[in-house]
């Protein structure tokens, strides 16, 4: 469905796109992850003309998309593209939002068009709101909208750049619904996203892209189960952690609270799982006789849904989690109850905990 050959893109003596090669057939469902800055977005954005590429080929069906006599709004409007920011009309309803390309482009029958705006409404669970207003919508349904209107343009192919970065962790889910729903029935998307437990659960390629270019690609068992190449091992490795370092009593604790709910939101945690994780850590924290130099770090190990908590803390000995060892024991029996396994070690002169919390699905 989409060739893309050597595609460079620059911006002045900004080199993005050195050189992208890859192959997208119809069906599949594509995320393409890496680290912010390598060109993901300027990628999309070139698939569909947004950006202009500097040199390369991109085919759409077989027709070059780069040729002067190719009828670039034809082809363009076989791709649909779902934005971070939404990008709704504020002065139109939800249904005027979904309508419009439909009748202005296409070239519908208005009374054709809200027929099927109220169609996909349904399918994204918001039959009820196609006479509000984007303002009065909160950013998980204003997303839905915005789904509904790309396909109420019959899209062949949908690129989505990270549809659910800028939602409350809450609404994150409702997204990833619908589009687990939209791969459900074989629509053709690529999908610039953080969410790794959905990338692997609803990708048959993943793509890793650093530097410009795609450096590694393959079935997500292997690209999040055992890269090959070094960036992408680091890159994996790293996404999969959340670490936090504690210096002093006055540290953030609403800092801290709000990582681990991205951390949960990255990893499609259950709102229960994050909220034992909230007062799991702020109870361990409160525990330590020293906050000075604390360690905190989260991993989440998918393939046995638990996640690992290590607080690594410097000071004389101590197993803070040891029964009957704090002051506080209604707190170590708090931590504890939430846990299925805690370790201690000594690791130099750090007291290191370790807890892992079943992911309760
Ligand atoms: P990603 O989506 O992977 O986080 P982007 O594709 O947004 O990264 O950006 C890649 C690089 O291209 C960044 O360094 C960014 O500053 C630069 N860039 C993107 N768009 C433009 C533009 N219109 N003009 C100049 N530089 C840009
Ligand atoms: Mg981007």
């Amino acid at each position: 469905m989409i060739t893309v050959r050597g595609l460079r893109k620059r911006f002045g003596d900004l080199e993005v796109l050195k050189g992208v090669d890859c192959e997208i057939r119809k069906g599949e469902v594509i995320s393409l992850i890496g680290p912010s800055g390598t060109g993901k977005s300027v990628f999309l954005r070139c698939l569909n003309l947004l950006e202009r590429p500097t040199s390369g080929e991109i085919l759409i069906g077989g027709q070059p998309l780069l040729d002067p006599a190719t009828d670039v709004p034809a082809l363009r409007r076989r791709m649909g593209m779902v934005f971070q920011h939404f990008n709704l009309y504020a002065h139109l309803s939800v249904l005027g939002n979904i309508t419009l390309g439909p009748v202005h482009l296409l070239g519908r029958e208005p009374a054709v068009a809200a027929a099927r705006a109220r169609e996909l409404l349904a399918l994204v669970g918001l039959a009820h709101k196609a006479d509000a207003y984007p303002d009065q919508l909160s950013g998980g349904p204003k997303q839905r909208v915005a789904i509904a209107r790309c396909l109420a343009m019959d899209p062949e192919i949908i690129l989505f750049d990270e549809p659910t970065s800028a939602l409350d962790p809450t609404m994150v889910s409702e997204v990833l619904a619908v589009i687990r729903n939209l791969a459900r029935d074989g629509m053709t998307m690529v999908i610039v996203t953080h969410e790794m437990a959905f990338a692997e659960a609803i990708s048959t390629r993943v793509f890793y892209m650093d530097g410009g270019e795609i450096h590694e690609e393959g079935p997500p068992a292997v690209i999040f189960g055992a890269p090959r190449r070094p960036l992408t091992q680091a890159f994996i490795r790293r996404i999969r952690r959340l670490t936090f370092q504690i210096t002093d009593d006055a540290y953030d604790l609403y800092a801290l609270n709000g990582e681990i709910e991205r951390f949960g939101a990255r990893h499609v945690l259950p709102p229960k799982t994050i909220e034992d994780l909230l007062s799991l850590v702020e109870e361990l924290l409160a525990l330590q006789p020293s906050r000075a130099d604390v360690r905190l770090e989260l991993a989440y190990a998918e393939r046995d849904g638990r996640v690992e908590v290590v607080c690594s803390a410097r000071g004389a000995p101590l197993d803070v989690l040891a029964p009957g060892s704090a002051e506080d024991d209604l707190a170590v029996r708090l931590v504890r109850g939430r846990t299925e396994e805690v370790r201690y070690a000594r690791e130099g002169e750090r007291n290191v905990s370790t807890l892992l919390v079943r992911a309760a699905r």
